[in-house]
């Protein structure tokens, strides 16, 4: 496993690679990149991937393993009608977008335009813009007025929640009204850098340790919620699938 990571060009290394990825080995991890997702990559999702990897804070990017999951599951569930809260540049939406039909929709939300923007051209090339409505602001408000305005209740097929983790609690009240029963939310991040198990003393960067315990809080809700039948992947940095059964 040494030999391998050490013979391998960093360049050539995902950036995340022992970050997001739950494997014991670095090397593991990119096999299943290399033989499994990238050649499989739609070449706007690669685009996206590449110009994302320059921002700054490009560690917030759905990884491309991820990416491909969020598509074959959204076509094994035929989804049309879906949401999106936490946009970034837009990978996991652009993967949204290409697996919906040609009238499916995707709410799509953010606090920050301008990241979007990065990615809109690419999106936009790729003949799928016109499936998405992006609001620009905090999502919570948005769910409120759509809860208050009643048409929306039970209408979502699927809902992917990747923004503010001290909030994902607060939208998991408000998103099981939205999606549809037999509908999917996704709630990602949820092993959170793996921090879920470390030690309240571990050292960590003071982001992880700022979310952590919300993501601790939501993992147990979730766990005890009879409303939903769930499923937390090892896919990412963890995703938590919510299936609403009543
Ligand atoms: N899904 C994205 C992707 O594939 O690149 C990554 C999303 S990134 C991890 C989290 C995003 O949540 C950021 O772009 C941030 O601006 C957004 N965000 C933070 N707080 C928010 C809020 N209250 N409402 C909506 N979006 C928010
Ligand atoms: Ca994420």
């Amino acid at each position: 496993m040494a030999t391998n990571q050490t013979e391998q060009p960093q360049a050539l290394r995902h950036q995340e690679v022992g970050h997001k990825s739950l494997l014991q080995s670095d090397a593991l991890y990119q096999y299943i990149l290399e033989t499994s997702v990238y050649p499989r990559e739609p070449q706007a999702m690669k685009e996206l991937r590449e110009i994302t990897a320059n921002h700054p804070w490009n560690l917030m990017t759905t990884s491309a393993d991820e990416g491909q999951f969020l598509g074959m599951l959204l076509k094994l569930i035929n989804a049309k009608n879906t949401m999106e809260i936490g946009v970034f540049t837009g990978y996991s939406l652009l993967a949204t977008a290409l697996a919906l039909p040609e009238d499916g929709k995707i709410l799509a939300m953010d606090i920050n335009r301008e990241n979007y923007e990065i990615g809109l051209p690419v999106i936009q090339k790729a003949g799928v813009a016109h499936k998405i409505e992006f609001k620009e602001g905090p999502a919570l408000p948005v769910l409120d007025q759509m809860l208050e305005d009643g048409k929306y209740h039970g209408t979502y097929d699927f809902i992917f929640v990747d923004a503010d983790k001290d909030n994902y609690i607060n939208y998991h009240k408000r998103l099981l009204d939205l999606v549809k029963v037999g509908g999917l939310i996704g709630y990602d991040n949820t092993l959170w850098n793996g921090s879920v198990v470390a030690p309240a003393d571990a050292p960590m960067r003071k982001y992880v340790r700022y979310y952590r315990d919300f993501v601790i809080e939501l993992n147990k809700a979730l766990a005890a919620d009879p409303r939903i039948e769930i499923c937390q992947l090892p896919v990412g940095d963890g995703i938590t699938l919510c299936r609403r059964i009543s």
